[in-house]
């Protein structure tokens, strides 16, 4: 176990220095607008990724950025590359959200193997390609306009079959209409026969995944998961906000039923219990975002959550760029679930190396993260709404 998902920097010349940090935000497109979930209002269609072009060696590495600021920058310009690992290859905390996803892709261009090459946990045949499962996680509550119920059903159905042309078997469908968006009863109706009517288009061999964004309470789950009990219901993802008395109770529940239901966790503002919530038996899938905390931080976790047995999930809803970190992340990580798959289109970023297909996300033997930038763009959107140091 130890050493998983370390990266070899001895390769790593001492007099490597950071040359220059540029930062932009590209913009693009959802294929779909994306409507409410149990929380809050309209996802809508336009996204946008701040990402990040470190220079080092006369080399620019790519890679999303966050909480960098402008001083940071400017204190991170002039420094040696290897200042910014720890002994054991990591990037160090500091430097992690702001800057690991460029720093990683540099070194993968640099030595020209992908990232999962670099951070892979069991040996890989070289030249065989790494597949993971994923699932189409667009859809929402996009049938709020309909007074019908059976209307709302057929629009759903409608959209995992958009997903299933596109390759995908596994679906995750938003639930909780009744919290917030709908009166209780009617909402959870309709959240039931939207569960069904999607499971139908995935087939018997397709996962399906349903998220409440802590919509539901106990036995709002409870009535849901007794009335979906045929369905091939993979997990249940923040059902209600974590609290180990519930988890508790609807584990004894699932366990006396028979029913195999996996208990999804930790986006949002996590629970700290939650680890060892897993480690108790309470949760069985970790699902931290993939961007905050990030990758580094996922090494580490994901290690943790192997040696528990708790499987691993990083959520990254709303980054287009997280899509693709999670293809790499895979391969350091024995438990890895599923990518959370969402089809954006980002001007400038061009990610037609990966492709879905038959509910598998092809990760592609590119250096570094995979993904092209275009440099035109990029630069444009420097001037436009980033800055260089
Ligand atoms: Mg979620």
């Amino acid at each position: 176990m130890e050493g998983r998902g370390l990266m070899d920097i001895s390769f790593m010349q001492r007099d490597w220095k950071v040359e220059g940090i540029e930062v932009a935000t590209l913009t693009g497109e959802r294929a779909r607008s994306a409507g409410s979930n149990g929380r809050i209002g309209d996802h809508g269609q336009s996204c946008s990724v701040r990402i990040a072009r470190i220079t080092i060696d006369g080399e620019a590495g790519f890679g999303s950025t966050g909480l960098l600021t402008e001083a940071m920058a400017e204190a991170i310009v002039g420094m040696r590359l290897i200042d910014l690992f720890d002994e054991n290859g990591r990037v160090l905390e500091s430097y992690r959200i702001p800057l690991e996803y460029p720093i990683l892709d540099w070194i993968g261009r640099r030595k020209r193997l992908p990232v999962y090459e670099l951070v892979s946990a069991v040996k890989r045949n070289a030249g065989t390609p790494l597949v993971v499962p994923c699932y189409d996680t667009s859809l929402y509550f996009d049938d709020l306009h309909l007074k019908d119920d059976r209307d709302a059903v057929e629009l759903l159905k409608e959209e995992a079959a958009q997903g299933y042309a596109k390759g995908h078997r596994n679906f995750k469908i938003k639930v909780g209409r009744g919290g917030r968006h709908m009166p209780l009863w009617e909402g959870t109706k309709r959240d039931i026969g939207i569960i069904r009517g999607v499971a139908e288009v995935a087939g018997p061999a397709g996962k399906i995944m349903i998220d409440a964004n802590n919509a539901y309470n106990l036995n709002l789950t409870k009535e849901v998961l007794s009335a979906v009990a045929d369905v091939n219901l993979h997990w249940i993802e923040e059902a209600f906000h974590e609290d180990d008395a519930l988890y508790a109770d609807l584990k004894e529940w699932l366990r006396e039923r028979g029913q195999n239901v996996l208990i999804a966790d930790g986006e949002g503002l996590a629970s700290p219990h939650l680890v060892s919530w897993a480690k108790r038996g309470l949760v069985d899938v970790l699902q931290y975002d993939i961007i905050y905390p990030g990758f580094t931080h996922w090494l580490e976790l994901g290690a943790r959550l192997d040696e528990m047995g708790v499987r691993s999930a990083p959520h990254c809803y709303g980054s287009a760029y997280g899509i693709y970190a999670l293809g790499h992340i895979a391969a350091a990580i024995e438990n890895f679930e599923f990518v959370e798959y969402d089809d954006i289109a980002i001007e400038g970023m061009d990610a037609s190396a990966y492709r879905v297909e038959d509910g598998m996300f092809y990760v592609p033997d590119k250096a570094g993260f995979g993904l092209e930038f275009d440099e035109d763009v990029f630069a444009k959107q420097v001037r436009a709404g980033g800055w260089r140091r």
